[in-house]
């Protein structure tokens, strides 16, 4: 009679997850996400605790956080310091987005916001054309220039450029490379202002059904240290394919050379806003 085999095979496979050390690789890329809000409509749906759970789901690291009202960024940093990089937004209610910078009494709430509280930067503020010389975003600037501060605008390329002709000391992150603005005008606005950087949330045209378009790689290649991904939960429902949207991400960037995936997913992130000390 011949005996069965001891099933050692299966018991090795059944060990395994436990004798490797964990997948280290694209899998595993972190992110640093350059968009994030967490805004009024969010906090009951989704406490605190339940965003950092998703940002480990997602596989997001640190995030450069605004809010309307600005609480939801602090309510946020309270429940994950490390992970939460803050900035200063100075809108009260979601319809302040068009018309916040004619708002003189924001010159004071500025001044006080930045000297109060440990911000990281200014933005995400929404901004036309015309809008580089108004009062509040001249401060507003001004203020973050003093203060070393990178400001977020969210702009077309006329917008982008003004600022940058306008603030050439400010360090500018263009919020969703223009977002109807072609891979160009990120190139012609990178070629001339070494003080910008592109962030490229709600961007699908990078990766038309997840294959890196040719000119977006082009475009990474040549200024690899200038890119950052970004979410933007924009809207309560952008929360729930924040994991989603950190694996349509992950899926281009790992169509570039290692070193230049990493440096748009996170490195980028790290070296404008390093961990405070
Ligand atoms: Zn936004």
């Amino acid at each position: 009679m011949r005996t069965r085999p001891a099933p050692w095979g299966l018991l090795l496979l059944a060990f395994l997850p436990i004798l490797l050390p964990p997948a280290v690789g694209a899998q595993e890329l972190p992110l640093f996400d350059a968009h994030i809000h967490y805004s009024r409509e969010a906090w009951e749906r989704y406490p605190p605790g339940e965003i950092i759970r998703l940002m480990d789901r997602a596989g997001i690291r640190r995030a450069l956080v605004s809010s309307t009202p600005d609480e939801g960024t602090w309510r946020l940093h309270t429940e994950a310091p490390e992970r939460v990089v803050p900035l200063l937004r100075l809108y009260r209610e979601a319809g302040d987005s068009s018309g916040w910078h004619r708002d003189a009494s924001l010159l004071e709430v500025l001044e006080r916001e930045l000297g109060r509280r440990a911000y990281r930067g200014v933005g995400e503020v929404h901004l036309e054309a015309g809008d580089a010389e108004a009062p509040v975003v001249d401060r507003a600037v001004r203020l973050a220039v003093q203060r070393g501060l990178p400001v977020q605008v969210h702009t077309g390329e006329e917008g982008m450029q003004a600022l940058l002709v306008r603030y050439p000391r400010a360090r500018f992150l263009w919020a969703h490379s223009g977002l109807g603005s072609p891979a160009a005008a990120a190139r012609r606005l990178l070629e001339g202002h070494p003080n910008l950087w592109v962030e490229l949330s709600l961007r699908y045209d990078v990766a038309p059904g997840g294959s890196l378009d040719p000119e977006w790689r082009g475009l990474f290649l040549a200024f690899p240290d200038r890119f950052l991904v970004g979410t933007d939960t924009w809207i309560v429902s952008r929360w729930e394919s924040l994991e989603e949207t950190a694996r349509f991400n992950r899926g281009w960037l790992r169509q570039l050379p290692v070193e230049v995936g990493e440096k748009i997913a996170w490195r980028n992130g790290e070296a404008l806003f390093p961990p405070a000390p």
